[in-house]
This record gives structure tokens, sequence and C-alpha cells, in this order.
């Protein structure tokens, strides 16, 4: 029988094949007419019937003949707003989009896996899911298709997801226990003061002073409020108001990002958020609201889930070396999936030999293709062991 690395070497021309067509023809947030019609179209080659459950989200599960529990593997789909310059020959043919957070290597991985799970599908004791989701960068695309039952029937046990991180080496592979990644709050302030001519303030009520002193007092609360030991980072990052030398503006706008590890505490600073915002504008005699634009709770690795596949990782005959206390204070929407169910997300490195690369996000970020039969049988592995093991 051969091994799940051993199959994923020997396909790896096609996983290359996929990684850079998507690379090519990167798409936006749940936008992905060509992305999906692609990786359905190779989901179908493979025998797998592929099934669009929302806009760009698609679902498709190998096994389910014998019982057992269901395990959902999850890659994201979509690419950034912004211009690729990595100078690579397969670089985007799309202006001002390109796909530099890794996720088409991502849709490599489990399109890969799916193919070598499927050679095996006869072994399989339970259901494997597979999730193709739009969206992950709007923080949108995970939610999307929860809503839309990819959790249910079957029932989904536990969620395993990977994302790629070029500034770690091959061969390094992260999941430490509990909070792994940070949650992302986006908060948006606005303050309504009172316009009048710049000569008589009096008169009106300045927003923008308002604002200053709340951006400080904000600042005062993190170090304040927010034990030492708690990774908190709460950043005022846009700051709108008025348009003119003489003239005090009606309103100021500001807006900032909140990022934590700690659900309790997260709540507990949003509300301490609030209450400076309102008092303060009250002492000056202004209104303001704060409103949370968009949220991402912190990706859980769960302890349980965690011991039992750092047991099958050996398998893969892959040496990796694992920093248990590796965290990031970036966000992933598969912390919407932490929540619901049992899972585990890998931080896998994937840093270019011999070549000057960077950061996720970065207009020049370049990742080692390497990886790709690393996650793909990786994937494959924890899910085969894991149904082996959870009759
Ligand atoms: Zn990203
Ligand atoms: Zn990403």
């Amino acid at each position: 029988m051969k091994s799940f690395i051993q199959g994923a070497k020997e396909i790896e021309d096609y996983l290359v094949e996929i990684r850079r067509h998507l690379h090519r023809h990167p798409e936006l947030e749940s936008d992905l007419p060509k992305t999906t019609k692609y990786v359905k179209e190779k989901l179908t080659e493979i025998g797998c019937k592929p099934e669009e459950i929302c806009k760009s989200g698609i679902v498709a599960t190998i096994g389910g003949n014998k019982p057992g529990k269901t395990i959902l593997l999850r890659a994201d789909m979509d690419a950034l707003p912004m211009q690729e310059e990595s100078g690579l020959e397969y670089t985007s043919q799309h202006l001002g989009i390109a796909h530099t957070c890794g996720h088409d290597i991502h849709t490599s991985f489990l399109i890969g896996a799916a193919k070598l799970l499927k050679e095996r599908e006869g072994e399989i004791e339970g259901t494997i899911k597979l999730m193709f989701q739009p969206g992950e960068e709007s923080l949108t695309g995970a939610l999307d298709m929860i809503k839309s039952g990819i959790l249910e029937s079957p029932k989904v046990d536990c969620a395993v997801g990977m994302h790629v991180q070029p500034l770690l080496p091959l061969n390094h592979l992260n999941y430490a226990k509990g909070p792994f990644l940070a949650s992302t709050d986006i908060l948006r302030i606005t303050i309504q003061g009172r316009s009048c001519h710049a000569s008589q303030p009096h008169m009106g009520i300045d927003p923008i002073n308002i604002a200053a002193h709340i951006i400080l007092s904000l600042q005062s609360l993190q170090s304040k409020l927010v034990p030492s030991n708690e990774p908190v980072v709460l950043n005022i990052c846009e700051v709108k108001s008025g348009n003119t030398s003489n003239v005090v503006p009606e309103q100021a706008i500001l807006t900032g990002t909140l990022r934590t590890f700690n659900p309790q505490l997260r709540k507990e600073i949003i509300e301490q958020c609030d209450k400076i915002i309102k008092l303060t504008s009250q002492a000056f005699g202004a209104t303001s609201k704060l409103e949370i634009l968009e949220s991402c709770p912190s990706a859980i690795n769960d302890k349980k889930l965690v011991d039992e596949i750092k047991e099958y990782i050996p398998n893969l005959g892959i040496d990796f070396v694992s920093d248990p206390n590796y965290r990031m204070q970036v966000s992933d929407d598969f912390g919407f999936i932490s929540e619901l169910v049992p899972s585990i997300l890998f931080i896998i490195g994937c840093k270019p030999d011999g070549i000057e690369s960077s950061h996720n996000h970065n207009s020049k970020v370049i990742y080692n293709e390497e990886v790709l039969q690393m996650g793909a049988a990786l994937f494959a592995q924890c899910a085969f062991d894991y149904l082996k093991n959870n009759k």
C-alpha cells in the first residue's frame, strides 16, 4: 500500500498545474465564478459530486459507505485586491487582483487530498467532507457556508484547516493548542458634534477635539485595563473629519481594529470602549456611537483533537518541526467553524529556497511549491487516520 506522501509526490505535477492555473486567475470575495467552475471540474474528474451550497461555496463528500464519523477539510479560494509584483512566469493575469495569501495553494491541497482519498475510498470508515469556501479575506465565506448547512447532514464531528506561511521554512508545521489565531473586530466610532465658525468654537461642539480625547483614552485602556500577559492590539487607523481650516465640522468618524486571543477579554474591551466613547462625548456635549462593522472569533485549536492528530502526523513520514508556542495576531474565518466543532488549524511553512520572499499579503510574496505535496498528504492522512480511529 503506498503512503499518502508517496501518492502526493506522484501527483506533484498535477498539483503544480492546478495551483498555477488558480494563481493566474485570481478572483475576489464571494464572486468566484471561474475558480468554482475549475474546482468543480477537477473534483468531478476525480469522481466526486461537488455541489455549490451558497454563492461560490462548494461541498463534496468522500466515503460515507461505511458507518463512522464525519471530518471536514476546509480550503479557502479567494484572492486579494492588490497588484502582484512577484515577477513569476505564472503571475496573475488580472490587474489589481492577486493570490498573495496563498489560498490558491490551499485549494490545490484539498483537490490533491480528494484525489488521494478517492483512491482509497473503499477503506474509509465514515465521511470526509470537503469545504471550498469563498470570502475568507472579507471574513464572510465560512459563515455563509455554515448558514447553508456545511456542518450538517452528515453532521460534522471535527474540522481541519490549513494556512501557508512563507516566512517559515518547509517542514515547519505549527498547531498550538487553544486560541491559535487572534479574533478581529473592526470598530467604527461616529462622533456627532455641531458645526460652527472656527473663530467661535463655543457656539459649536468640536468632534475633532472629542475624537482626540477618545483615541488617547482607548490607548490607555489597552495599557491599564488589559493584563500585561494578554496579547491585545487596539488600533485606530482611520480618522475622518472636516474639510477646511475655518469651519468646525459636524462629525468625526474613526475606524480601527481590535485583536485578542481571549473571548472574555474581547467582550470586556468592547464594553469598555463603548463606555469611554459615550462618556467622553457626553462630557463635551456630543453624541456618539460605536459599531462593530465586522468580526471574526479567534481560531481555537481543540486540545483533545490536537493531541489526537499529533499522533497521526508521523505516519506521513515527514520530519516536521513544530513550535508549541507559535501563535499569530492575524485572523482567519475558520474561527467561526472552531466555535462550533472541535477544530485544528495548521500553519505550514513554505519559504522558497534561495529566493527573497516575503509575508502573506505582500505584492512580492513567493511560495515554495514543494509544500503542495505536503499539504495534500497531510489533509488526507489526518482525515483517514481520524476516521479509522473513531469508529
Ligand atoms: Zn489573507
Ligand atoms: Zn489567508
